[in-house]
């Protein structure tokens, strides 16, 4: 599935026109904000969790160059092998060198949003090399040749019935729409792959400086068996993954589940810290850490922006979106959607491909105030926007309205006459139609213009007052 953040109109166009999307979208969403905020409501000390992990991943990404060296260190003396990736391009050499190396032909991978940045799949498939993604939805979504819709939950977009269908057209089964069934389907398959792959490739919910190990957290134990059954492991991860040491792992590992899925615990918590075959009989022979830049560093040179390094990838946000919940996560355009997803497209992809964005956002503020690591993300937003106004990317249209507008609130009276003119065409209109406005009213109403005009319903209101105030 080839998405580009550029045609993103085009996407948010047909996602609002597929009904099913939006019915499998706002029932996910809706359920995940409620029961988020029933577990929320019970732990008294939130905030306080809150504040505390803003500030320790606020010490960390300020000095990240010291935290990485540290985490290397430490990584290889336990025997872990560390390689650093400038860009994806060099990520996907790195991997595909040591599948040749150790001629991979089978990897089974764990839901990685880090390898979908870095394209990982298409690129082994590329190379004969076969990569199946065993997390379930991830899975459904391989299936159907898509990237996933949302941080969390790959499928949110897809109902039970298009499941069961996928089933039986792709893997032969006779059609059910029974989630244990389906379930049933995927694990035997999927654990036929575990058995005889060369490779696993998961990605990393925390790496920690101190103890050189990562962390990576899940429900349904693909990722142990990721990491455990092939004889080599690869992670990947990106640069700003990393905590100070083990002693601050618990603030998270409380927040993440609750505001990922609900839970007040994940079902697991795999601590990864070196390559256990040769000393315990089990595990992987080899375990290689990938740490990738990609334009993390050009973030962190910005002392606002690289606020938006602190995520810990959640999903709260997008659940809780105005805008996520009508359209769902491919019309992003791209593998982070979302209110973090519109931060991350400009500053990764630059703000030529990422214009439109910083403004698929109402900047109702929802996404701040449940973001487990206080994200300022409408702060962001608008710095964004500027970035792209300022480097003169917005749409020619925008650009003239506001030099439009410029001169309007330089010349009062024009001013006046302009915002009293639209209220006078109202009155020309039948009385329930709306003022009409080619494309702005395609998909929403556009209300109607009062035929005063807001001046005189302000003196009206505020009688001399008013005057002297405008
Ligand atoms: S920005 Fe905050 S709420 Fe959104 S995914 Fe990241 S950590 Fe979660």
């Amino acid at each position: 599935m080839e998405l580009s953040p550029l045609e993103t109109k085009k996407y948010i166009h047909k996602a609002l026109m597929d009904d099913n999307l939006r019915a499998a979208v706002d029932k996910a969403t809706a359920s995940s904000v409620t029961s988020r905020q029933v577990l929320v409501d019970q732990i008294p000390y939130w905030e306080h969790l809150r504040h505390k992990t803003h500030s320790i991943k606020q010490k960390v990404i300020e000095n990240l160059d010291s935290y990485l060296q540290q985490f290397e260190s430490a990584a290889k003396e336990n025997g872990i092998h560390v390689h650093w990736a400038g860009d994806a391009e060099e990520a996907r050499q790195i991997i595909l060198d040591l599948a040749k190396k150790n001629n991979v032909r089978h990897v089974v991978k764990s839901k990685s949003l880090t390898t979908e940045e870095i394209r990982l799949n298409p690129f082994l498939q590329e190379n004969g090399i076969e990569a199946l993604e065993t997390d379930l939805g991830e899975y459904i979504v391989q299936l159907m040749g898509q990237i996933p819709s949302h941080l969390i939950i790959p499928a949110m977009h897809l109902s039970r019935k298009d499941v069961g269908k996928l089933f039986h057209e792709k893997l032969g089964v006779e059609y059910t729409e029974d989630p244990p069934k389906l379930l049933r389907i995927a694990r035997a398959r999927l654990r036929e792959k575990f058995l005889s792959a060369d490779m696993g490739i998961t990605g990393a919910n925390f790496a920690i400086a101190e103890s050189g190990s990562i962390a990576i957290i899940e429900n349904e134990s693909n990722i142990h068996h990721t990491i455990s059954l092939p004889k080599i492991h690869v992670a990947v991860m990106g640069i700003e993954k990393l905590i100070p040491s083990l002693t601050e792992l618990p603030y998270f590992l409380k927040l993440l589940p609750v505001s990922a899925t609900s839970q007040k615990a994940s079902t697991y918590v795999n601590i990864v810290g070196e390559a256990s075959r040769e000393k315990h009989g089990e595990g992987p022979k080899e375990v290689h850490f990938i740490l990738l830049d990609n334009g993390r560093s050009k973030i962190l040179r910005d002392p606002q922006l690289r606020e938006t390094l602190f995520c810990i990838r959640c999903g709260a946000c997008l659940n809780t979106c105005p805008i996520y919940q009508q359209i769902g996560g491919h019309a992003y355009g791209w593998v982070y959607m979302g209110p973090i997803g519109i931060t991350l497209i400009p500053q990764y992809l630059g703000e030529s491909v990422g214009k439109y964005s910083p403004f698929l956002s109402s900047l109702c503020g929802s996404c701040y105030k449940v973001c487990p690591m206080r994200i300022n993300i409408p702060h962001h937003l608008l710095k964004l926007r500027n970035k792209v106004v300022e480097k003169k990317k917005s749409l020619l249209v925008e650009r003239v309205a506001m030099n439009i507008f410029s001169m309007l609130a330089q010349h009062p009276k024009l001013y006046r006459f302009a915002t009293w003119f639209p209220g006078k065409l109202q009155m020309l209109l039948p009385k329930e139609q709306a003022f009409p406005a080619p494309g702005y009213t395609r998909e929403r109403a556009l209300g109607h213009f009062d035929s005063k005009g807001f001046r005189k319903r302000f003196y009206e209101m505020e009688g001399e007052n008013g005057k002297s105030a405008i």
